[in-house]
C-alpha cells in the first residue's frame, strides 16, 4: 500500500469542519485557549456534515423493519441505503454482506462467534486489543512482533505453511497501527494467506479514517471498523465481507429482526428459521441513526477526495515529526524503523518525563489533547519501549516517576478536521 507524501496545498486543502473546532478551555496558567483535539486515533470529532444530516433526518424518525407507516418504511430505506453506501465505500463485491454492529470490537467478536468450529486463527500479538483477543476460544497462534513489513509477510508465511491446508483457518491484521500509526502490508498478507487456503480479515478501524480501504483491490475477506473513528458519533460499526461463514453461524444475537419465522413445536419448544442476510446478525431494533451517521462519514470523505485527504495529512505528520525531532529527549515509537509510511497517528516518550505527566501537562498548559498509557496494545507498546513483558501496566496508570523508564507512551493523532 502506498502514500502520496505529496505537500499539500494548502489553499486548495482545508481541514473539514468538525464538531468542537471552536472550543475554548481553561489553562492552569490562567486564561483561555482554542483546544487542539490530538485523540483522533481513540475517536475522532464527528463532522458537521454528519452532524446535519442526521439533524436533517431526526424529523422522519421511525422504527426500522416493522411498520407499514409512512415514517417507518422512510428509515427502513435509509437503513437499507446507507448500507449501499458503505458497501460501495468498501468496495464490496457483489455477493458481500455488510453488517451494522456497535464497533470494530463488537464486529471482530460476531466473527469470532460465526468462525468454523475447527477454525485456526493467526494473529501478531501487535495488533489492538480487539483483534488480538476475541479468539481466545479458538485453535489461535499468536505471531512474533516483526520488525518490517517483509517480516510480517515471511512470518505468516512460515506459521501458514505448518497448518493443515485443507482446515478453515483466519488471519487478522490492522491496516495501520493505533500505536505507530504505521501501514501493514495488507495487500501481501492477504495473498499469503490465500495461498495457504486461510481467510483474512481486515481491522479497519485506524486505516479507513485516514486512507481509502478497498475490500477487492486489497483482496481481503473481510474489514471491520468503527463510526466514531471515521467522523461519525459513537455506537455504530460495521463488518463487511464474506456471507458464507456469516451465514452458516448462528446469530450474534437471538431475537426480532434476526428471525423470520418462530413456531411453536409439538414438544413445546419453538423452532426458528433465522434470517439469511445481514439481518441474521443485527437482532433488535437497529442504530438506525448510527447506520445513517456512518453514511454520512463515507459520502464526505469520498466527496471530499482521498488525494486531498491523505496529502494534507502527510503534510501535517512531516511537520509534527520535524518539530519532536527539534526536541533531543523525544523518542518517537516505531516497529518498521523511521521511514515507514504511516497515517496520522504517532506515538512518542520523552526522556526523564513520565508519559501520563506530561499529557496531563499538554492539556492543562497548552490545550492540547493526546492520548497517554498503552494504547490497548500492551504487548506491542511494552515491545517498542523495551520493557519488561511481565510489566503489570494499566493503560494510562502513571506507573513511572519522573526521571524514570517510561512504562508508557505519548500518542498524538489527527485526521480530516485538523
Ligand atoms: N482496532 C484498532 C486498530 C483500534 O485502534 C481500535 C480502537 O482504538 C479498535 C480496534 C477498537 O475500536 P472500538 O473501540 O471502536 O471497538
Amino acid at each position: 500500500m502506498s502514500v502520496s507524501t505529496a505537500a499539500a496545498d494548502q489553499s486548495v486543502c482545508t481541514p473539514l469542519p468538525v464538531l468542537g473546532r471552536d472550543v475554548t478551555v481553561p489553562l492552569v496558567t490562567g486564561g483561555e485557549v482554542s483546544y487542539a483535539a490530538l485523540d483522533y486515533a481513540a475517536s475522532a470529532p464527528a463532522l458537521q456534515r454528519v452532524w446535519d444530516d442526521v439533524a436533517a433526518y431526526a424529523p422522519y424518525y421511525g422504527s426500522v423493519h416493522r411498520g407499514a407507516g409512512y415514517l417507518s418504511q422512510l428509515s427502513t430505506d435509509l437503513f437499507e441505503n446507507a448500507r449501499k453506501t458503505v458497501a460501495e465505500f468498501l468496495g464490496c463485491r457483489p455477493a458481500d454482506q455488510v453488517i451494522f454492529t456497535r464497533s470494530t470490537t463488537d464486529s471482530l467478536n460476531l466473527l469470532a462467534r460465526a468462525i468454523p468450529a475447527d477454525c485456526e486463527v493467526f494473529v501478531f500479538e501487535t495488533e489492538h486489543h480487539a483483534s488480538l483477543l476475541p479468539w481466545q476460544d479458538a485453535r489461535v497462534t499468536y505471531l512474533d512482533a516483526p520488525r518490517t513489513p517483509r517480516q510480517a509477510v515471511e512470518t505468516l508465511e512460515r506459521a501458514l505453511a505448518g497448518r493443515d491446508p485443507y482446515g478453515p483457518a483466519l488471519v487478522c491484521v490492522t491496516g495501520a497501527s493505533n500505536v505507530t500509526g504505521e501501514l501493514w502490508p495488507v495487500r501481501e498478507l492477504a495473498a499469503a494467506a490465500h495461498a495457504h487456503g486461510a481467510r483474512i480479515v481486515l481491522d479497519a478501524a485506524q486505516l479507513a479514517p485516514h486512507h481509502p480501504v478497498d475490500l477487492r483491490d486489497l483482496d481481503v475477506d473481510w474489514i471491520a471498523f468503527s463510526g466514531h473513528k471515521l467522523y461519525a458519533p459513537f455506537g455504530s460499526g460495521v463488518l463487511a465481507g464474506r456471507a458464507d461463514w456469516l451465514q452458516a453461524a448462528e446469530p450474534y444475537l437471538a431475537g426480532g429482526g434476526a428471525s423470520r419465522r418462530v413456531t411453536r413445536r409439538q414438544d413445546g419448544g419453538v423452532a426458528v428459521e433465522w434470517h439469511e442476510t445481514a439481518a441474521r446478525h443485527e437482532a433488535g431494533s437497529p442504530n438506525v441513526i448510527g447506520a445513517y451517521a456512518i453514511a454520512s462519514a463515507c459520502k464526505a470523505l469520498t466527496e471530499a477526495g482521498w488525494d486531498t485527504l491523505v496529502a494534507r495529512e502527510q503534510h501535517l505528520i512531516a511537520k509534527v515529526r520535524e518539530g519532536l525531532a527539534e526536541v533531543p529527549e523525544v523518542r518517537v515509537l516505531s516497529l518498521f524503523g523511521d521511514d515507514a509510511p504511516r497515517v496520522g497517528v504517532l506515538s512518542f516518550v520523552v526522556e526523564g518525563w513520565n508519559s501520563s505527566h506530561f499529557a496531563a501537562a499538554l492539556s492543562a498548559e497548552y490545550g492540547i489533547g493526546v492520548r497517554d498509557g498503552l494504547f490497548c496494545a500492551h504487548p506491542l507498546v511494552r515491545t517498542l519501549l523495551g520493557s519488561d513483558p511481565q510489566t503489570q501496566g494499566e493503560c494510562g496508570a502513571p506507573e513511572a516517576a519522573p526521571g524514570e523508564k517510561s512504562l508508557n507512551a505519548i500518542r498524538v493523532s489527527f485526521g480530516a478536521g485538523t
